[in-house]
Formats: C-alpha cells, structure tokens, sequence
C-alpha cells in the first residue's frame, strides 16, 4: 500500500470519541487523525478476543501451524519494510536510518517467538506420598501443563512504535493468546500496518484487535476491563501504578516495562574513546526516549574532564533531523508535550545553579527538536537528577572510588540498566553485581538480543520480555496427579 493511503486507512478505525491528531514530529504538521475508542472499542475488542479464545480457534491450533502463521508475518514484515520504515519516520519522527536499524529486530521477533510455538512443554514428576491429606500412601505421576491465559491487553509507548508492538505480540501469539492491543496515541500507524499483516499470514480474524485511543480512555478501560486476563505494559511508572490499580478489580496479571535513570560508571582505565562514545551515544540515541537510556555518568575524578569534554564534542557534532533532512542521525521529541517536560527539567535546573556544559535549548526550527544536552554541578536531590526526563539530557558526575560509585549508581528508585566502562575484567563482573538493574552492560551499552530476557528492577517494572521468560509471562501452569 503506498504511504497515503495507509495513513488514510487509519483514520477509519471505528471509534466515536474525540478526534485525536497524527503529527509528524519533526515537521509538526498533521499527516492523519482519528476518533478515540475509548471504552465502547475496547469493550467490543474484548468480546472478539474472548470468543475466538473460547472457540479455540488460535490456542488450539496445531503449535507447528501457529510457528507457521509468526514466520510469515516476519516475512511479511521484510517485504513490506520499505513501507514501515516511511511510516514510522514520518509519525515517529526518526530518522530513516533509524527505522530501517530497527526493523529486522522486529521481524526476528516473530521469527524467535514462532520457534517457540513447538517447544511449549511441562514437567514430569514421579510422587511417592508417605502421607497425603488423606494420610494414605500413594504413588502418583505428576505433570504441568502450560497454557495461555486468555485475554491479554496489550498497551505500549510511542518512542519504538513497531518493535514495542512486536515484542509483545509475537509471544503473546506464540503462547496462544488472543489480544486487545493499544499503541501509544501519538504513533498508531505502524501497529496498523501490523494489525494488517498479521491478519494476511492467517492469524485468524479477531485473535488480535486494535483499538485506537488515549492512554486515560482506552488504555484504562482495558486494565480495568473484567475480561481481560492480563495486561502487558510498556510506558512510565506513573501509569504502571495506576494499571495496576485498575487491574486488582479482577486480579488480571500484569507485567510492566517501565521507566529507568540508568547509571554509566565510567573508570580511569577505561578504554576512553570507546567509552565517550558509547556513553554519548547511549543517552542521545532517539533524543533520549529510549528506556535503557544511560541518563547518569559517573566517572572517576582522573578522566572527568576528558569525558565530559568527550561527550559533549559528540552531543555538538550530531545532526538532527527527521525523515526529510539528510544525513540526520536523531530525530525529534515525540510531541511539543514532552518538548516542554524536557525544557521544563533544564530550565528548573538552571535556577538551580546545574552547569550546562552543551545544549539546554531547542532548535530554532520547526519541529520538536532539542539540542542534545550535557549537564555538570548537578545536585543528586534535584529533580533532574531523580525523575525520568526522557530527552537528550545527561547529568556527569565523579567519583572517587567504586564503593562511592555504586551507592550513587543505586541511589536510585529505578532500576532498569547500567552500564560500566573498565579494562579490569574482575571490577567489570564485581560491579555487574552489585548495581541493582535488570540489565548490565560491560563497556558497550544499547545493546539486546531476543534470547536475552530485559526488564525493570525496583520500580522499573514486574516481570521480562525476550526469550524463554517473555512467553512464560503469558502462559500459565497447570499441575495435574494422576493416581497410579
Ligand atoms: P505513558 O504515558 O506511560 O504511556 C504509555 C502507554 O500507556 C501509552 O499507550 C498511553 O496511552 C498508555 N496510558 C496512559 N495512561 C494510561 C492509563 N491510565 N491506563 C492505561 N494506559 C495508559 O508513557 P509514554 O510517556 O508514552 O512513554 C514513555 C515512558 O515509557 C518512559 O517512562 C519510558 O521509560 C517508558 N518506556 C519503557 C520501556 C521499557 O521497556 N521498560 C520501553 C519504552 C518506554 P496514550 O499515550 O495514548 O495516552
Ligand atoms: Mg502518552
């Protein structure tokens, strides 16, 4: 389909409530719209789901016909990735460089997940109970199965809108589910485009239901919903609290991939130039709205200055743009909101008497655009420093010594990634220790692959995605005695 006529497309989904404007963020101007669903769709998405999981029509499904229908919406997503990569550039705002990185991720996705259609498998267990309940002996066989659990509510952020769609739908598919999905407000087109392709490699009608909507609208009305079984989240941990207030109605399951203040320790031995780099690039990447996104560098007091001038020599050098600049390497801010929440931090900081050593402004140009940004003399109870910005802001910080390293890499209610740049191994391993983050990178950052389970410590979330753990996140155990 070309460009056009997808986006016109998306503005057909049914939905009676406010009419919500597309805008490309690098432009600001409207490239479609549509009405919120709000809690009408999602009640009627629900419903689809529960019959087709009733009916068995997908969970029943021979596994090796279900891995069947996952591998082609991979290979759907190939052919159709000149065409995602245009749609996601123009309502995610990122470059093409970018989108196209980004989407083989998305059909390995499938690809990984359809592998584990044909490996879903329980246990055995031989029982000899001395004294059962009953106080009788007995010789048992015992056995899990494992199952899917239903309905699942799907709801994710805007800043990967393809790959956040995917790593929840390929396992949440591979296990048997059927879904209600949500993308973010702001970016529904390419999970459009998914919703298409699925339904093309024969995952069969209503399995998967798109609702289109606001988070407050729609996305509560599926936390909230009594039908649904479990809700997997991405987004804040503000609205991870709120989903999981919703959810206690039902006690549905919830897992959530929340936010982090991810801490880069960099040491005097480290190989610098790896590490100036890899730091720079592991908080600017995407303008900063990426999870895993190092906003805290520590570095130890000998090569503070060389990193801090490092980085921001980097931050100078990157070109932004969107998808009509050439050679941009990072695009926009998502929305003018998040533009003003980014500025609203380095504003507040700058009263606060923060060094800005590069940045702290926008760009003199149409678009939600903010030069990258270094920050020095940051205090570790501003605000700045605490909460989750978002942006292409990074606080640098020294210290002295590990110990001193840690409690401020820890000193923190996140607790998604960190990141440790030295040549000695044995620091290297005894730090991937001691920081309390689901994922430790060893002098590099950025980095994931689908066998390597990724998820929050502390309040940065419940639960992982990727490999074997992400589809036991949506199945569940069912241990059965049988008497011998
Ligand atoms: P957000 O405001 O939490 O929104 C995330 C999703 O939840 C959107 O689809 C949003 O809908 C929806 N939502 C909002 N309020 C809701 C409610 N009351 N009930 C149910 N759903 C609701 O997050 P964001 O600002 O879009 O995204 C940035 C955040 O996501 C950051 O904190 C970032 O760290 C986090 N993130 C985490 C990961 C990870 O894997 N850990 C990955 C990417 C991003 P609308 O926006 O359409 O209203
Ligand atoms: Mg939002």
């Amino acid at each position: 389909m070309t460009v056009q006529s997808v986006l016109d497309k998306v503005s057909e989904v049914p939905g009676a409530g406010e009419v919500i404007r597309v805008i490309d963020p690098s432009t600001e101007e409207q490239i479609t719209e549509f009405r919120d669903g709000g809690a009408a769709a999602v009640d009627e998405a629900v419903a689809r789901a529960r019959a087709t999981f009733e009916s068995g029509v997908w969970r029943n499904l021979p596994a090796r016909e279900r891995a069947q229908i996952l591998w082609k919406v991979a290979d759907l997503i190939d052919v159709r990735a000149p065409e995602l990569v245009q749609l996601e550039t123009i309502n995610n705002g990122m470059p093409f460089v970018a989108a196209e990185g980004i989407l083989p991720s998305c059909a390995e996705l499938f690809r990984y997940y359809a592998g584990w259609c044909t490996k879903i498998e329980g246990t055995s267990f031989d029982i000899q109970m001395t004294a059962g309940i009953t106080g009788t002996q007995a010789d048992l066989h015992g056995y899990t199965l494992k199952e899917p659990l239903g309905v699942v509510g799907l709801i994710f952020p805007w800043n990967g809108p393809l790959f956040n769609a995917c790593i929840k739908l390929a396992p949440a598919l591979a296990a048997g589910n059927s879904c209600v999905v949500k993308p973010a407000e702001e970016t529904p087109v390419t999970a459009f485009v998914l919703d298409q392709i699925l339904r093309e490699a024969g995952v069969p009608e209503g399995v998967v239901n798109l609702v289109l909507g606001y988070g407050h609208t729609a996305g509560a009305a599926i936390s909230a919903h009594p039908d649904v079984d479990k809700v997997a989240f991405t987004g804040s941990t503000e609205v991870g609290k709120l989903i999981v207030q919703a959810a206690s109605g039902n006690l549905k399951k919830v897992t959530l991939e929340l936010g982090g203040k991810s801490p880069v320790l960099i040491f005097n031995d480290a190989d610098l130039d790896t590490a100036i780099l890899s730091a720079a690039m592991g908080i600017f990447v995407g303008s900063g709205q990426g999870c895993v996104c190092g906003s805290r560098i520590f570095v130890q007091r000998g090569a503070f200055d060389r990193v801090v001038e490092g980085i921001s020599a980097i931050a100078n050098g990157i070109q932004l743009g969107g998808p009509k600049d050439e050679g941009a390497h990072i695009g926009p801010l998502i929305s003018r909101k998040q533009l003003n929440r980014v500025m609203g931090y380095v504003d507040e900081g700058r009263q606060e008497g923060v060094e800005v050593v590069t940045g702290g402004h926008r760009l003199d140009r149409k678009g939600y655009f903010v030069h990258p940004t270094v920050l020095t003399n940051v205090s570790t109870d501003a605000r700045l420093y605490r909460e989750e910005i978002f942006g292409p802001v990074v606080a640098v910080l020294p210290f002295d010594d590990e110990d001193e390293a840690i409690a401020l890499a820890n000193d923190t209610t996140y607790g998604l990634a960190g990141a440790v740049y030295t040549q000695n191994g044995a620091r290297a391993h005894r730090l991937a220790k001691r920081i309390e983050a689901g994922t430790i990178t060893l002098n590099c950052q950025l980095v994931f692959d689908h066998q390597m389970p990724f998820g929050g410590y502390k309040q940065s979330g419940w639960g992982r995605e990727f490999g074997k753990d992400g589809i036991e996140m949506y199945l569940q155990t069912k241990s059965v005695y049988n008497q011998l």
